[in-house]
């Protein structure tokens, strides 16, 4: 069997990289990155640290609006496919290159696999969620992270076949946390010292595209309680740099600015930081299994079980808010921590599933 696997961005590296190997041990795979993340500090250095084998096409296919964007890959992915012609299309997640990946192959009539199938925010807003739910009405096997996300596929009345796995960057992340809480020597290179630090990520695009928003965060970043490790994604230094904040950001105390991390040193920093703020979907859940206390900000999630459970608290961009849900998560008795997102097994049950297809 033939899969033709198209990813994109930084997650998805991550996310391939779990499903790459198994993959290939007993199926043929074809790698496409379509250059949606192009610079090394968000590509290249997830190929290097996680062993995800080089791309075999190299679409290039950065920048630009979203439906530009995906307008472009969709035309590149037609004659791939049809040079290629796969047995099934792998997509995963919720981006440009998942909704190119799935129209163009179930257009070239090629069974589309979706990992991380099911997951909603309910805000269509999002040009994730718009990602996300076209994608799970295009595929045939829809793989799910969660019972909450079949449930979600189940009441849209999806026409693929649902199959909760578990989710494969939780095979990542369980994987390489152990190591990654003992590298001590990273929160100090850093400047920090374990337990005593925030780490911060932002860059979804309703946090960082409108300029009210991007000062709301600004405001927000200068409300807390210092240091705070802050990685910083390029569209996020650009959005800053063209609203004349980002010398707002630097100057603000306590802030440690950095270029966007390497999988290794950011899951140190993760899993030693005493809270974690994001809008990071990801980081939200590898944040849940480092038993790091999380912050979102956003107003909704798609991962609600870390919600559910007392370990993540979503605060939208009011500072009060974050600051208060730092104290709270301080002050309050341990909190149980279930089993939400599989057993770090969920890529080899993905690769049962595609070929079982
Ligand atoms: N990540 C990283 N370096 C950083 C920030 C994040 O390696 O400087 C990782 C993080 O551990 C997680 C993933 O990138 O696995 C999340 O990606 P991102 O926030 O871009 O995507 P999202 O989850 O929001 O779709």
């Amino acid at each position: 069997m033939r899969v033709l696997t198209v990813v994109g961005n930084r997650p998805q590296f991550i996310k391939a990289a779990a499903v790459s190997g198994p993959l290939r041990e007993r199926q043929e795979e074809i790698l496409v990155h379509t250059g949606q993340h192009y610079d090394d500090s968000l590509s290249d250095v997830f190929f290097a640290e996680l062993g995800l084998a080089r791309p075999d096409r190299e679409l290039g296919i950065g920048g630009a609006s979203n439906t530009s964007q995906t307008a472009r890959m969709l035309a590149a992915l037609e004659p791939l496919l049809a040079d290629y012609k796969p047995d099934a299309a792998l997509v995963y997640g919720d981006t440009n290159s998942t909704l190119a990946g799935a129209l163009a192959a179930a257009q070239a009539r090629v069974p589309v696999v979706h990992v991380e199938a099911g997951m909603r925010s309910f805000d269509r807003a999002m040009p994730e969620e718009l990602n996300r739910v076209l994608a799970d009405h295009l595929a045939e096997l829809l793989l799910c992270a969660s019972e909450t996300a079949a449930q979600n596929l189940r009441a849209e009345s999806v026409s693929g076949r649902v199959q909760v796995v578990g989710d494969v960057m939780v095979d990542v992340a369980l994987r390489l946390q152990p190591a990654a809480r003992a590298s001590t020597e990273i929160p100090a290179a850093h400047g920090v010292t374990p337990g005593e630090y925030l780490l911060l990520t932002a860059h979804r695009a309703g946090n960082v595209d409108d300029q009210g928003r991007l000062g709301e965060l600004v405001a927000l970043i200068e409300a807390l309680p210092g240091p705070v490790v802050f990685p910083l994604h390029p569209r996020t230094r650009a959005r800053l740099h063209g609203a004349g904040l980002l010398q707002r950001v630097r100057q603000s105390p306590g802030v440690v600015l950095t270029e966007p991390l390497g999988y290794l040193e950011f899951a140190a920093l993760l899993c030693q930081a005493r809270a974690v703020l994001t809008d990071s979907g990801g980081v939200q859940k590898e944040a849940y299994l480092a038993r790091v206390p999380c912050v979102t900000l956003r107003a909704n999630t798609e991962w609600v079980e870390t919600v559910q459970t007392g370990w993540n608290t979503l605060v939208d961009l009011d500072p009060g808010s974050a600051v208060d849900a730092l104290r709270d998560f301080a002050e309050r008795p341990p909190l149980e921590h279930p089993e939400l997102y599989g057993d770090g097994h969920a890529a080899e049950r993905c690769v049962q599933a595609i070929g079982a297809l």
